[in-house]
């Protein structure tokens, strides 16, 4: 008898190991901790004003700083910080470091602006809203300088949505929907929405000027733009030409390598610096007219 019970503890405490084990090596487990150990940076992506070259805002875009100094790119945990919900703590330290990394120069200068990636879930529910409220309290930082990005595949509540981008909008906020042509989003639907710009997604702005079937695509989403005057901000700008060209279109804002990647908050601040003494501070942006 002694002998089976023995071999029953032993797979018992095997099992019990391998399952701890597991809770702390498994993805989840390590994206878990990463939130709890706030391992999460900002970097930020200029966004230029076409028209000018000025640099008008950021585009704050997540990445997690692991202990080991390696960068992870948000799309290696962005799905599974989703379905785990981390995502809700993950934003949370963004808008956190948002505040801390560029608020003395939000504050500085009114005309400049930072946007925040919204997840799904917090596009339902508004959750997010609150905690930006809180967060800019007594900041001096206008809701108008906190843009809020959703892109169409966020939309899987609907109504949810429709509601929090109203309110959103109703305390200020700019509303960009991201990835802009790579949804279903027809002229129907934007009609219908709160929204003040649209992202286009890179995969259009690559194709500008080729033989690609979807080369026109840009032309249509900035006649789309101009019907519902929406301002139009290009995504993923690399090469001299499409800048011209988009220029030339009548596009108001653009990001991408061709003038800076996403940035450390301190090099952020630098290539402010640099582009203002350039350029000029950045001027209010104008609706789009044909
Ligand atoms: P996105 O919001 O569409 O962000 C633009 C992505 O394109 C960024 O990748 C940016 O670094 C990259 N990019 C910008 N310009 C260029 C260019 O000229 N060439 C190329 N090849 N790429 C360019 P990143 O930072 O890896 O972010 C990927 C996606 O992860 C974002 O796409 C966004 O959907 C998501 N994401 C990033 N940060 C957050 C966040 O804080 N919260 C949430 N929910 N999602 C985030
Ligand atoms: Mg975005
Ligand atoms: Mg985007
Ligand atoms: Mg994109």
């Amino acid at each position: 008898l002694l002998l089976p019970l023995g071999a029953v503890l032993a797979i018992l405490f095997a099992g019990a190991s391998i399952w701890m084990l597991r809770q702390r090596l498994s993805p989840r487990g390590e994206l878990a901790a990463a939130v709890r150990q706030r391992e999460f940076v900002a970097h930020y992506q200029p966004i230029i004003e076409l028209s000018t070259g000025r640099c008008v805002g950021a585009e704050a875009l997540v990445r997690w700083r692991r202990p080991n100094g390696q960068l992870v790119r948000p799309d290696l945990f962005i799905p599974l910080a989703e379905e785990t919900g981390l995502i809700r703590a993950i934003t949370d330290q963004m808008i956190g470091a948002v505040i801390e990394d560029l608020g003395a120069a939000l504050v500085a200068d009114p005309r400049l602006h930072v946007a925040i990636n919204i997840c799904a879930e917090d596009l339902s529910t508004g959750r997010v809203l609150g905690v930006l409220e809180e967060a800019l309290a007594g900041t001096g930082i206008c809701s108008n300088q906190i843009w809020l990005e959703a892109t169409e595949r966020g939309f899987v509540d609907i109504e949810g949505t429709h509601a929090t981008l109203a309110k959103a909008r109703a305390r200020g906020h700019f509303i960009a929907i991201d990835d802009f042509g790579t949804g279903y989003s027809g002229l129907r639907y934007l009609q219908r929405l709160p929204i003040d710009a649209l992202k286009i997604d890179k995969s259009f702005i690559d194709v500008v000027g080729t033989e690609a079937p979807t080369s026109h695509v840009t032309e249509h989403i900035l006649a789309l733009a101009r019907e519902l005057h929406l301002t139009v901000v290009a995504e993923g700008v690399e090469r001299p030409e499409q800048a011209d060209y988009l220029r030339q279109s009548g596009v108001q804002m653009a990001q991408g390598w061709l003038f800076s990647r996403a940035l450390p908050a301190d090099a952020y601040l630098a290539f402010c610096r640099i582009n203002r003494a350039q350029y000029g501070a950045p001027c209010n942006v104008v609706p789009f007219q044909a």
